[in-house]
């Protein structure tokens, strides 16, 4: 089944920029999907449409069931409750510590004590930083940022986690870190992925379903894709 389906979607910026012309796409339910291209190809902005950052100016998009164009702002809830969100700066509160960033995202919706403690202990389990609970952001490395990051966006289990560049700020082995703990939730949860990157090291290493964007537009959908340069 389709967890997303993207048709004919255009995204013209109020400047006057096509981002996106005329993209079809459907992503099954628990797949892991790379989004690449080069930079200003629209990465960023497919992202942000799926997410109702940016409203797409034709076409329609579905995510979960929601037509997520037309939802009124007060019912954007409903889709944001069923999707978590990694950016390439982690945007971690700096004076919380690893626990209390997680637990944020549940405390906001009014889950009670228990059950936060519950999700949240096991999410750090899931990114392998259950022994850096009670450490502040600015004690941890980047890599472990981001983990937490990615705790945060996995603890009331999405079903659907976008990550915009999530291992832009990280060096090769430290990317892989974050690869392998997004890949076992994947796996182990069921959790649709999409990644926009430009690392193509990680994209060939992955082998995962590659959507290819050239400016704006959609140059192929490969199942067990790599990173052609020729494409991009
Ligand atoms: P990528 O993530 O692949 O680098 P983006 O989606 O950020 O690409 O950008 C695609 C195009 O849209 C670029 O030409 C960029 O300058 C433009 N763009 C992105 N965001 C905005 C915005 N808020 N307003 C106007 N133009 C934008």
């Amino acid at each position: 089944m389709d967890l997303i389906r993207v048709r004919n979607v255009e995204k013209k910026y109020k400047n006057g920029v096509t981002a996106i012309y005329d993209l079809n796409l459907a992503i099954e339910k628990g797949s892991f999907v790379f989004v690449i291209g080069g930079s200003g190809s629209g990465k960023s902005t497919l992202i942000k449409m799926l997410y109702r950052e940016e409203k797409p100016t034709k076409g329609q998009i579905i995510v979960g069931g929601l037509d997520v164009a037309k939802l009124k702002n007060k019912k954007v809830y409903k889709l944001r409750r069923k999707l978590g969100i990694v950016f390439q700066d982690y945007r971690l509160l700096p004076k919380l510590t690893v626990y209390e960033n997680v637990a944020f995202a549940l405390e906001v919706i009014g889950a009670k004590k228990d059950e936060i403690r519950v999700k949240v202990l096991k999410a750090l389990e899931d990114v392998d930083l259950k022994n850096k609970v009670h450490n502040y952001p600015d004690q941890l490395s980047g890599g472990e940022q981001q983990r937490v990051a990615i705790a945060r966006a996995i603890v009331n289990d999405p079903k659907l986690l976008l990550c915009d560049e999530p291992t832009g700020n990280l060096d090769p082995e430290k990317s892989m870190e974050i690869m392998k703990v997004l890949n076992d939730i994947n796996k182990s949860r069921g959790t649709t992925i999409i990644m926009a990157t430009h690392d193509k090291e990680i994209v060939n290493k992955m082998k995962k379903q590659v959507v290819t964007l050239k400016d704006g537009r959609l140059v192929n959908f490969k199942q067990k894709g790599t990173y052609d340069d020729e494409d991009v």
